[in-house]
């Protein structure tokens, strides 16, 4: 069995044409996923025949609310999700000016080995389905009851390390006949998995790229990230120029400093250096803390002074804003605190 949300809207007409029904019928069950039904009863204008045809190889699927984190400082809200076999993903609402922002999760686990990060220490178990993404903008939408008009694909997992099952999603999720949010209004983060950036590039839509760059040197980015091992730095800068060549998309650098690994004045010219030439800009992200490993974040005066000499080197740099910081609402960690108690 196979979920509905899983297919493209072409897919689904496909299918439908191909069960002797009538080509509209497809916008009308596309828009009923999309609302977030839970069940063929609940699409009331289509008819039992099509219903029954349809749910003799697939279902509706649902998304189980396990736990629900808000923050009583900037209303970010924090979801641990049940899917159908058991396992458990997390997905975060933010609410910015510019509109309502979700991080999904596109993995259960990850297998990428980054030393700071919490969704990887138990390994991958497996990779979503375009509709267990969906999923979570959808069943965390109708909980808020409110839009939600942007992604970052920031939760669980490595999303180039399931590249069919995300670009299915973008697409899905892109298309005008469901929830249709524009490519700009979506973010991909990746640790850099060189081949599949260039393939990214060559479907040419304009998302927005962000590389966990983390580091200013091969050296100190293998210590830290597995991954730099296959993919070197100048690798991914050069996939990095490709993809912008494409799209013409300025680029986000994010960097996870941590004290005394890689949070120097020196550090930060190498970066500036390094990142030249390159539409870009610098999100940096003081490490938070994961118990499993020692990392700290430097102190405020160490940030300012890291940002002030990448800026001086003629590159633009933030801090990232903290939301939900009395929920912990970084990822992974409620999903590996859940699997502990159990
Ligand atoms: N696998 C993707 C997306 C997941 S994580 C990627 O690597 O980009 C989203 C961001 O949070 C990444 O930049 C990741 O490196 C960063 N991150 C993970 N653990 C962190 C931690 N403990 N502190 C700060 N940033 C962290």
């Amino acid at each position: 069995m196979t979920s509905l949300r899983d297919l493209t809207f072409q897919e689904l007409e496909n299918l439908i044409v191909s069960l002797g029904e009538k080509k509209f019928r497809a916008t009308q069950v596309f828009s009923w996923l999309h609302k977030g039904v839970r069940s063929f009863d609940e699409m009331t204008n289509v008819s039992k025949a099509l219903k029954d045809k349809l749910s003799e190889n697939y279902y509706v699927s649902t998304m189980e609310i396990v736990k629900k984190l808000e923050s009583r400082i900037d209303k970010t809200k924090k979801y641990l999700f049940k899917l159908h076999d058991g396992n458990m993903v997390e997905s975060v609402v933010m609410y910015y000016k510019h509109g309502i922002t979700i991080c999904v999760s596109s993995q259960v686990g990850c297998a990428m080995g980054c030393k700071f990060c919490a969704s990887t220490i138990g390994g991958l178990v497996r990779s979503l389905t375009p509709g267990e993404i969906l999923d979570q903008i959808i069943f965390a939408g109708l909980d808020i009851g409110e839009r939600i008009s942007n992604i970052v694909m920031m939760g669980i997992g490595e999303p180039l390390a399931n590249f069919e099952n995300v670009c299915k999603f973008l697409n899905i999720v892109n298309d005008e006949h469901g929830i249709n949010i524009g490519y700009r209004h979506i973010s991909l983060s990746t640790c850099g998995i060189v081949p599949k950036i260039l393939e990214l590039s060559k479907l040419d839509i304009p998302i927005t790229l962000s590389i966990s760059l983390h580091a200013c040197d091969d050296e100190g980015r293998s210590s830290i990230m597995p991954v730099n091992n296959t993919y070197n730095i100048s690798s991914l800068l050069d996939a990095c120029k490709s993809y912008q060549k494409v799209t013409g998309r300025r680029i986000s650098f994010e960097y996870a400093i941590i004290k005394g690994v890689n949070d120097t004045d020196s550090h930060a010219a190498k970066l500036a250096s390094l990142l030249k030439g390159i539409l870009c800009h610098i999100n940096i992200i003081p490490v938070n803390k994961v118990e499993e490993n020692s990392f700290e974040k430097p102190n405020d005066e160490r940030i300012k002074s890291f940002i002030k000499t990448i800026e001086k080197n003629g590159i633009t740099a933030t801090v990232r804003r903290k939301l939900g910081s009395d929920i912990n609402a970084s990822c992974g960690q409620l999903r590996k605190n859940n699997l502990e108690r159990m």
